[in-house]
Parts: structure tokens; C-alpha cells; sequence
């Protein structure tokens, strides 16, 4: 698939998978060299009305707040909201109270100008108003710039909380590429690990009859080629390099708006990132960026995949395997173990058909053991762990759990009940049903 673009306005072809359910997003994104410059008349475009808050964060302001002041003033009745924070803005209740407090009930609309947590903010504050969000991007470190779903932190819990993409993306290469290299990184870590969620998505089709989209593959293969493809210009910062890091971003963002989930882009790997970063706000220590988080986790999924897969003679009796965590109270106790008494609570009670029923397990258990071979051709793309390692070191980037601070028992935790964080099927359920979780974790640490 190859998107085209009219006048910086990145267009993905209609899709015509025939699926019913899919929905073709409303959101216009521009990416070029100095778009800044054209912010206003993007936005006048798209988004009626005058009166506008922008939402930043103090290093961004401090960076680019003059100009792009001057730019959008120009054309706006604007005002800027800076949340106040102690070390990096997080998604919380504070910064989320202190713009809704800022905000004017008559303002038209709001502007992202920034990464994740920015958009992440902004997008659900602006749903919450019931006004239009622009977002102008000032990094490609993530494939949420059009989710529309808001990762925020109630306390030490990560919920996803639903909002709205924005209306305009504006994505100027001249600011993006100033953005720290490990942001460059956490981009293209983000892209790596839809090998893993497009191999779980393959694999719920055939153990839970999950339905694949192939459009929306497509553009996730799309995204991982533009990565693999330009490494050097990446490597590099070039605006070429950048530019297909964004876009590849982009694209994965807009599969995930016209599947109406994140599932063509997430899966146990991001479960994985999610858990560090809990378990790490829980001690109150700083944790690794959701990209270079799960960039790093699917290193260790490519590597699970991989003695998954090699596995011969599996044995399904009944009698031979693990039941303790098909026991609802056993299970509950283990989650609110590892995750902690609030979030654990919330995974119960957010997962009500987990654990599956004895019959299930043993059925979807069967169903691997007999398709087994016919999953590994299909799942034959997945690269090795060390091919996608070799693409780490050229960025100059982490390779180990270890590297981004992550400690043995916290990468043994995830590696085991990561999968537990949502119901979406992932290859860490299809071992846990074959009773081979454990020997398999154990031996890829
Ligand atoms: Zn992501
Ligand atoms: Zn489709």
C-alpha cells in the first residue's frame, strides 16, 4: 500500500477488505519541511472559530514558544496552557484538572503542541469540552498522535480513557527532527513491536477465530517497511528518515482508527511497557518511554515467539498440564500480587471472561497443537530477535530490559502475567494453555 500525498496532506487509499465495520477516519495530516509557517491556514481549513488554547509543556515552551506564539496569534485569539510539573508531564489528574481549569468554557477549540503526553491531555480534555483538537507534533516518538484513546494515569493505574483524534496533524520536519535521539528511538521501537501485535492478531485468528483485517495489515506492513527501509536516514535524523518514521507512525495510528481498536498495533509488548511503567510509578521511580519500553519488550516476544513455535511433541492430556491459574480465586490472588491491590483490582474486574473456563483452555490448547504447522508459515515474517537487534545498534539504542532500567524480577514479571493486563489474545495465553509458560519465560531470561 502507498499513501500518497497532496499538498503535505498525507491520503491512505479507501480500504476495500470488505469488512463492515470499519471507519474511515476525519482527520487531516500535513507533514513537510517548515509546515509551522501554514499552521493557521491548516487549521482555518478544518476547524471553525478563533478562540483557542494551546497546550504544552515548559521545555517545548521555552524551545519554540516564541514562534509558534507569533504564528498562530496572528490568525487566533489565543491563550497558552503550560500544566505545571515536577520533572516530566505525566497524563495525571493534576495536569488534566489544572487545563480544564485553565480553559474558558467559550473557547473554540485546543491545540497539541507536543508528543504523547501533550496529545494524550489535550485530545481528552478537549473531548470532555466538547471542542475540536489541532495537533502539531513536535517529535515522532509514538503512534498515538491519532488515537483516540487517552493513556492516563489515576494514580498509579494506567487507564485508557476514550476521547477523540484530532481534526488536524501538523507535522513539521524542521521541529521533529530537533527532538532528542531516544525519542527517535522510542518512534521506531513503538513501529518494531506491530511485528508482534500483527503475529498475536494472526494467531487469535486461528485459536479464537478472531477476524484479521487485511487492509489494516497492510498498512501496518507498510509502516514496518518505511522503518526498515529508511534505517540509515533514520539513523541519520535525515528530514527523509524522519519523515518515514512519522509517517510509519501515522499510518499504524490511522489502522487503529478504522479498526476501531488498537489491535492491528498492540498487543503483549505494549501490555509489557504498560507493566514497567506501573510498576515503576508504584516505587515511585522514573520509567522507560512507552517506545523504548516497547521497543525492548518485543525483543524478548520475538525471542518467546521463537521457542514457541520450535516446540515438537506438545502433550494436551488433561491430567499433564497446569491448572492452577484456570482458577478464578488462585488467578485473582497472583494478579493482585503482581500488579498491586488497586490496579489488580481493576484488571479483575476489567477482564471478566478471564480465566477462560477448563473446557476452553483445553479446546484452544488442541486447536494449536493441530494447526501448529499451518501457524508457523503463517507467522513465518517475524523476524529473529537478533536482525532487529542489528537495526537497535545502528540507532545506538538498548537492547536489554537492563539497559532502560528494567530489573530481572520486574522483566520475569511481565514476561509471565503481562499478558493477564487485557483479555486480547497473545502467544503468552496460547503458552499459558499449553502449561508451557513458565519453561519458556525461563529460558529466553
Ligand atoms: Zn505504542
Ligand atoms: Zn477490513
Amino acid at each position: 500500500m502507498k499513501p500518497e500525498y497532496i499538498n503535505n496532506k498525507l491520503i491512505i487509499p479507501k480500504p476495500e477488505c470488505g469488512c463492515d465495520y470499519h471507519i474511515m477516519p476525519e482527520t487531516n495530516l500535513y507533514i513537510g519541511d517548515g509546515l509551522i509557517k501554514k499552521a493557521p491556514e491548516y487549521i482555518k481549513e478544518h476547524i471553525k472559530g478563533s478562540k483557542c488554547v494551546l497546550v504544552t509543556d515548559d521545555n517545548l515552551y521555552g524551545l519554540f514558544g516564541k514562534k509558534i506564539t507569533g504564528i498562530l496569534s496572528q490568525e487566533f485569539d489565543l491563550s497558552v496552557c503550560i500544566p505545571p510539573s515536577k520533572g516530566a508531564l505525566k497524563p495525571n489528574t493534576d495536569a488534566l484538572g489544572y487545563i480544564m481549569m485553565e480553559v474558558e468554557l467559550d473557547t473554540d477549540f485546543l491545540i497539541a503542541f507536543g508528543s504523547g503526553t501533550i496529545n494524550d491531555l489535550t485530545r481528552y480534555a478537549a473531548a470532555n469540552m466538547g471542542v475540536p483538537f489541532a495537533s502539531i507534533g513536535t517529535a515522532a516518538s509514538m503512534d498515538g498522535y491519532v488515537s483516540v484513546i487517552s493513556p492516563m494515569l489515576k494514580g498509579n493505574l494506567k487507564i485508557n480513557k476514550p476521547a477523540g483524534y484530532p481534526v488536524v496533524g501538523i507535522y513539521d520536519l524542521e521541529i521533529i527532527r530537533t527532538a532528542p535521539a531516544e525519542m527517535v528511538f522510542a518512534g521506531f521501537g513503538d513501529v518494531i513491536g506491530k511485528y508482534i501485535a500483527k503475529a498475536d492478531w494472526i494467531l487469535g485468528s486461528y485459536i479464537i477465530d478472531e477476524h484479521v483485517c487485511p487492509y489494516c495489515i497492510e498498512l501496518v506492513d507498510s509502516a514496518l517497511d518505511l522503518c526498515e527501509s529508511n534505517l540509515v536516514e533514520i539513523q541519520n535524523r535525515t528530514s527523509k528518515g524522519i519523515k518515514a518514521l512519522l509517517e510509519a507512525l501515522l499510518l499504524t495510528g490511522l489502522a487503529m482508527l478504522v479498526n476501531t481498536n488498537s489491535r492491528p498495533a498492540a498487543s503483549n509488548e505494549h501490555n509489557m511497557g504498560h507493566y514497567w511503567e506501573m510498576m515503576k510509578l508504584a516505587q515511585g521511580k522514573t520509567h522507560p518511554s512507552h517506545g523504548e519500553a516497547v521497543g525492548i519488550a518485543t525483543l524478548y516476544c520475538l525471542d518467546f515467539y521463537k521457542k514457541l513455535l520450535a516446540m515438537e511433541n506438545l502433550s494436551i492430556e488433561s491430567g499433564n498440564l497446569p491448572w492452577d491459574t484456570y482458577n478464578p480465586d488462585i488467578r485473582e490472588k497472583i494478579i493482585l500480587e503482581k500488579y498491586g491491590l488497586i490496579v489488580g483490582r481493576s484488571i479483575i474486574d476489567g477482564n471478566p471472561g478471564e480465566p477462560v473456563s477448563k473446557d476452553e483452555r483445553l479446546r484452544r490448547a488442541n486447536v494449536f497443537v493441530a494447526k501448529l504447522s499451518e501457524i508457523r508459515s503463517a507467522l513465518s515474517f517475524l523476524p529473529s530477535r537478533s536482525k532487529i537487534e542489528s537495526y537497535y545498534i545502528k540507532l545506538q539504542a538498548p537492547l536489554s530490559a537492563e539497559s532502560i532500567g528494567i530489573e530481572h524480577n520486574l522483566l520475569k514479571d511481565a514476561l509471565l502475567y503481562a499478558k493477564d493486563y487485557r483479555d486480547r489474545y497473545n502467544v503468552f495465553k496460547t503458552a499459558e494453555e499449553l502449561g508451557v509458560l513458565e519453561t519458556i519465560v525461563d529460558s529466553i531470561i
